[in-house]
């Protein structure tokens, strides 16, 4: 069978080769054992795709020992920080000449608008691959000194040896480079898998990472289903580190399976329900429209998605009304059209969970202030909901959604409003508006989030570090802190002089 299939491109009216096989090694291939594919689909239009194969367990076992193999030959140590740094680089460029095309992939299968996959996910990961190899020849550990002049101890950073990386489909380029360019920049090799229901851009920045010049099997890509690949490798006995992003119960599965193996080192990026607070000094225009932007973006399929906003009861009136001509000025549609602002919800699975919730908020008696109605045509569309009249027990103020669903709520003192916003199991991200800055600070310290955004919301970085608290990770991405993941510290103790006696 043929391990690519062409599939229409259609703002640049052209057909591509997309790769449906295994990639490891540097080749496309099929599963060794199993006949299992994994359909893609166009949540836009509910069509499918293409499909592609599906690695069993046998074949992330050798994708395992192509990582291994290259960590031990043209990999690893063997390779100079500076080569690391060429090849990154050359991969952000290649990316960068494909990005229209790899936008309009994106958007075919995740159903984002290729604007934003465009000229935000892709080009932010382009600056990742960019930031790490920025760092790549700058991995160095300490020289210590000791007790006497005869002895000195020094650290090396060393990599920490063959990954699996799982990753999550709400930005499958993003997440792909988040994950791969800190581990390449510090030498460690890659058993990527990407999630069952968009693996088709990852297929494709494989084929792009050949092209840059990284060796056989320093790269693997490997869709699968995640109880399948997915615990296969969190189980592996022979990788080092498993890197995932995805919901906090498969997370709990992956820190088990890593227990339960080799325990090898985990790293966790998780779900969350993120509070934003709007004190009565803000900005309320602005507020609103960073709130509109936090609960509609990616169409909430966000895991900092700000889910939850409180209001300060002398404002509340007036921000809900401006809140609510934000998210009708929304344009919900086709990610192909250059105008849409949010598409589609990436599945039908992921469409019912999130009318679930909204048919809950209704039960339970939360008043929707707007949207809330069913679209009677194709496509997986949840145009944004808000509720008011919430109450802290409400399924849609506990538990992440992952859609456009945000539930607005009322407090009189800013004790309130930190503890309404710290009642959460959660603590990935947090937002405040106000024009009080000792407000801000207080309050910035209070809130328990590894991320805090004081008059903005949802903007990140590569250089500043991203993860959670609480239930919502172990773990930093970004910065230079996602560098402490991918590498272990050998310490080296020397001593030239002293003798026993
Ligand atoms: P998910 O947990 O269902 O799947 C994530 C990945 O894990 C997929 O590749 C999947 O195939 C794999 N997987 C599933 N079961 C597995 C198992 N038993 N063992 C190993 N791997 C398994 O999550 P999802 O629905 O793809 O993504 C949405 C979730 O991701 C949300 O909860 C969201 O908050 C979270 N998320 C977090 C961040 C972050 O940085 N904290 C970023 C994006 C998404």
């Amino acid at each position: 069978m043929a391990h690519s299939v062409s599939v229409k491109i259609p703002k640049l009216n052209k057909t591509i080769e997309v790769p449906t096989g295994l990639f490891i090694n540097n080749e496309f291939v099929p599963s060794v054992d199993s006949q299992e594919r994994i359909e893609t689909v166009n949540p836009a239009t509910e069509e499918v795709i293409c499909s592609i194969v599906a690695a069993s367990e046998k074949d992330i076992d050798i994708a395992v020992a192509a990582a291994r193999q290259a960590f031990k030959t043209t990999w690893g140590k063997n390779v100079t920080g500076w080569e690391r740094a060429r090849l990154l680089n050359k991969l952000a460029d290649l990316i960068e000449r494909d990005a229209q095309e790899l936008a309009e992939l994106e958007a075919l299968n995740n159903g984002k608008p290729v604007k934003m996959a465009r000229d935000f996910d892709i080009g932010d990961s382009v600056q990742c691959l960019r930031y790490y190899a920025g760092w790549a020849d700058k991995i160095t550990g300490q020289s210590i000194e000791v007790d006497n002049k005869s002895k000195l101890a020094f650290t090396r950073h060393d990599p920490i040896g063959v990954c699996g990386q799982i990753i999550p489909w709400n930005y499958p380029i993003n997440m792909w480079a988040w994950k791969v360019a800190p581990a390449l920049a510090v030498g460690c090799t890659i058993v990527m898998k990407p999630s069952e229901l968009t693996p088709l851009t990852a297929l494709k920045l494989s084929e792009l990472a050949k092209e840059a010049g990284f060796p056989p099997g320093v790269i693997n890509t490997v869709p699968s289903l995640g109880p399948v690949g997915g615990a296969a490798l969190a189980s592996h006995h022979d990788v080092d580190k498993v890197a995932f992003t995805g919901s906090t119960v498969t997370g709990r599965k992956i820190m088990e399976a890593a227990a339960k193996s080799n325990l090898k080192k985990v790293s966790l990026e998780l779900g969350g329900k993120s509070p934003h607070l709007v004190f009565e000094s803000a900005d309320l225009e602005q507020a609103a429209s960073w709130a509109a932007l936090g609960i509609c973006y990616n169409s909430g399929q966000d895991c900092t998605a700000g889910s939850r906003v409180y209001v300060q009861d002398t404002v509340y009136d007036k921000f809900t009304s401006i809140l609510v001509d934000r998210v009708k000025a929304l344009v919900v549609g086709d990610g192909l059209e250059e105008a849409t602002g949010a598409g589609p919800v990436v599945s039908k699975g992921q469409y019912d969970r999130v009318w679930g919730y909204i048919d809950s908020g209704k039960a339970e008696g939360a008043h929707v202030l707007v949207g809330g109605e069913k679209r009677q045509s194709k496509g997986y569309y949840v145009d944004p909901t808000v509720f008011t009249n919430i109450t802290s027990d409400m399924k849609i103020v506990k538990e992440e959604i992952f859609g456009p669903v945000l539930s607005v709520g009322v407090f009189k003192t800013e004790e309130e409003a930190i503890a309404l916003a710290n009642d959460t199991t959660y603590g990935l991200g947090a937002g405040l508006h106000s024009n009080d800055a000792n407000q801000c600070m207080r309050v910035s310290s209070a809130l328990e989030a590894g991320t805090v955004w004081v008059n903005q919301y949802n903007i990140l970085n590569n250089n500043v570090p991203f993860g959670g608290k609480k239930q919502s990770g172990i773990g930093r991405e970004l910065g230079s802190y996602a560098l402490e993941e991918y590498t272990s510290v050998k310490a080296i103790h020397w001593n030239f002089g002293d003798k026993l006696d």
